[in-house]
């Protein structure tokens, strides 16, 4: 069962609840979360929780009837995230963790994580003691792998994964080991599962060869009943009679779990199929299917190989996968996890604060710092890090949102400057479905932009010479009054209002003319031949700006965005809204988007604020912090709202 604590319990009713409950002969574990303190107690005779209920201390009781009791939903509702040295395993990430079946020499290690870091891969794997079907093949290179292995990582900044087989190798590993592999032969190897659990890393457990999902998350709960908290399952392929592929991926396994436990989900492809053509389509199914993440093995050289190299991928074959996965990705609501520093060769990083040293974006001032964007020069989006900025930040032009998010997260920008809303188009719902995707993402500010249109065209041009005019369709139909003056014009649509003016100058023909922004006349050297001529002048876009987040914080916060879900039942949306009231929060802004793959079921987008007088205090920060904190505890125990995420707490006026 599961027993929550009171928020302020005194330790002498914890200790005489846990007391009670060891003398009953259950076993019993301490989670303290940010919320509140729950007690798991497992053991073999029942008891009754109404006598657990009573106990000064005891906010409430949950029985929990599945076997696994730790592994399971009804003890945990949010799903593990599993966070191994900054990279995050579980939420709405794609992780890919890549490498050789083993370690093999110094070289072979260095030139994998090479490869598997520039790719994208966030964690690097190599086994160093290998559980080979016959024993006169090669065993591994033992300890000697271990801190091979390691070495490699470091050099990449990739945290490591490795098998462990036997407990005897614990003292061998600790120091180097990130994250402990549980092999399928050793899925049910409980003495090991005790040991490797009471060490408190992280582990990977593997599905055993002939495994019911039951038993594996048995195994889990031996993990997990024996000290960590972080396990992830993955699905590596069962024994059946076919022979065609080394095991049968079980990819129905994923969704099945889902259901039944709050762990992190991943799949290793390579020895399911266990030949490499048929690895990348099992990866793009995996994901398909909701995994958290893969685990892929990738050999230089695999033909030369000491293990597995017919199922070891060459690198160029996993980049290719890696790039078939980012653009599956968002079809499911997800985003491919990074590194925070995996820039394209040759790009200049730009510094993240080491964690715990976060800024504010007040003291940014004066530094040089990059801002990335969407568009080219002269782009909305540039003018408006440049406004804000006050010139200061250096702007990165990327080719679409997605990419400019990329450059952010992977240290190229410490900033970004996306559009969020524009008054006469509305929402630019590709950003708000981005802020739900890349959950690595905070916004720490935000601006907003008038947005004027001029006509620019190459010296020489004038209305009378002018026969097409190109510019996004947002700009084509801001502009619609003053276009219906020239009825003989040709209207193009371009990808952006940038990219119609660099069209225009580049072809030097005084027939062409761009609608875009003043800023876009001096870049590309054009000619304004008319300014403000859209229809409506009240046309603003409001941007957010974001960056990695536990990079800012912010002393006096005024507006919160969040994004929640609610339960598919009648009423749902209206008592979400009134816990908003009740905690003195204003809504300004309430948005909904469809969730991939559930039809029907939505997702909120909010703005909170506090009151009118309330705001721009210290005082503030606080209550908007506990405000939030309240709702979000709330949600846990009620189920009104889902999965409520701050997407960032910030302070409108903030140097803008
Ligand atoms: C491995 O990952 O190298 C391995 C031996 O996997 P499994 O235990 O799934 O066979
Ligand atoms: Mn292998």
């Amino acid at each position: 069962m599961v027993i929550v604590l009171e928020k302020n319990i005194r330790d002498d009713d914890k200790l005489r609840i846990r007391t009670f409950l060891e003398k009953n002969s259950l076993r019993v574990n301490e989670i303290a979360g940010d919320e509140e303190t729950i007690f798991g107690a497992v053991g073999r005779v029942g008891i009754d929780p109404r006598e657990v209920e009573i106990l000064p201390g005891v906010q409430r009781v949950i029985p929990i009837s599945k076997p696994y009791k730790m592994a399971c939903r009804e003890f945990k509702r949010d799903n593990t995230v599993v966070s191994v040295r900054g990279v995050k395993i579980g939420g709405n990430r794609v992780s890919v963790i890549a490498g050789p079946c083993a370690v093999e020499s110094r070289e072979q290690m260095f030139e994998s994580a090479a490869r598997v870091a520039d790719s994208g891969a966030v964690m690097l794997r190599g086994g160093a003691y290998k559980p080979r079907t016959s024993p006169y093949a090669f065993q591994g290179m033992g300890a000697e792998g271990v801190r091979l292995l390691r070495e490699a990582g470091d050099a990449y900044g990739l945290p490591v994964v490795t098998e462990i087989v036997s407990s005897e190798h614990i003292p061998a590993m600790i120091d180097y080991v990130d994250v402990y592999q549980i092999g399928a032969r050793n899925m049910q190897n409980f003495e090991l599962l005790k040991k490797v659990g009471a060490l408190g890393k992280p582990v990977i457990l593997k599905r055993g060869l002939s495994a019911t999902i039951e038993e594996w998350l048995m195994a889990a709960e031996y993990l997990l009943a024996s000290g960590t908290e972080d396990v992830i399952l993955c699905e590596r392929g069962i024994r059946t009679y076919e022979k065609a592929t080394r095991n049968t991926l079980d990819l129905s396994a994923i969704p099945v779990l889902r259901a039944l436990t709050h762990l992190p989900i991943i799949v290793d492809p390579s020895h399911a199929v266990g030949v490499r053509d048929k690895v990348p389509p099992m990866a793009l199914a995996a994901i398909a299917a909701g995994a958290d993440g893969l685990i892929v093995e990738v050999h230089p050289s695999p033909d030369i190989a000491l293990s597995d190299g017919a199922q070891s991928l060459y690198p160029v074959q996993f980049e290719k996968m890696m790039r078939d996965i980012e653009v599956l990705s968002p079809v499911v609501g997800r985003a491919v996890s990074r590194r925070a520093s995996s820039p394209e060769k040759g790009v200049r990083l730009e510094s993240q604060a080491a964690p715990g040293t976060a800024r504010s974006l007040a003291q940014l001032k004066g530094e040089r710092i990059t801002c990335a964007y969407s568009g080219g020069r002269g782009a909305y989006a540039e003018q408006a890090i440049k406004r804000f900025f006050d010139d200061d930040a250096i702007p990165l032009g990327t080719a679409n949102f997605t990419e400019a998010i990329h450059a952010v997260l992977d240290g190229r920008a410490l900033l970004g400057m996306l559009p969020i809303e524009n008054t006469l188009a509305g929402s630019v719902y590709e950003n708000y479905d981005n802020l739900s995707r890349f959950e690595d993402i905070e916004i720490v500010g935000e601006t907003t932009l008038r947005i004027e249109h001029s006509l620019l065209a190459v010296k020489g041009a004038s209305t009378d010479t002018i026969s097409t005019v190109y510019s996004h369709p947002q700009g084509l139909a801001q502009c619609s009054d003053y276009l219906s003056g020239f009825p003989l014009w040709k209207h193009i649509e371009t990808d952006s209002t940038s990219a119609a003016a660099e069209l225009v100058a580049a072809s030097g023909d005084i027939s062409k003319a761009a609608i875009a922004s003043e800023t876009a006349a001096s870049a590309y050297r054009l000619e304004p031949l008319k300014s403000g001529i859209e229809t409506n002048p009240r046309n603003y876009t409001r941007f957010v700006i974001i960056a990695r987040a536990g990079q800012f914080f912010c002393d006096s916060p005024n507006r919160a965005s969040v994004i929640f879900t609610t339960p598919n039942e009648p009423g749902a949306l209206y008592h979400a809204l009134g816990l908003f009231l009740k905690n003195g929060l204003n809504m300004t802004k309430l948005e909904s988007r469809p969730i991939p793959g559930e039809p029907w079921k939505y997702r909120f987008y909010a703005n909170v604020s506090l009151p009118e007088g309330v705001s721009a205090s210290v005082v503030s920060g606080e209550h908007i912090r506990s405000a939030l904190a309240e709702l979000q505890k709330i949600s846990q125990d009620n189920g009104i709202l889902q999965g409520v995420r701050i997407l960032g707490l910030y302070n409108q006026k903030e140097i803008s």
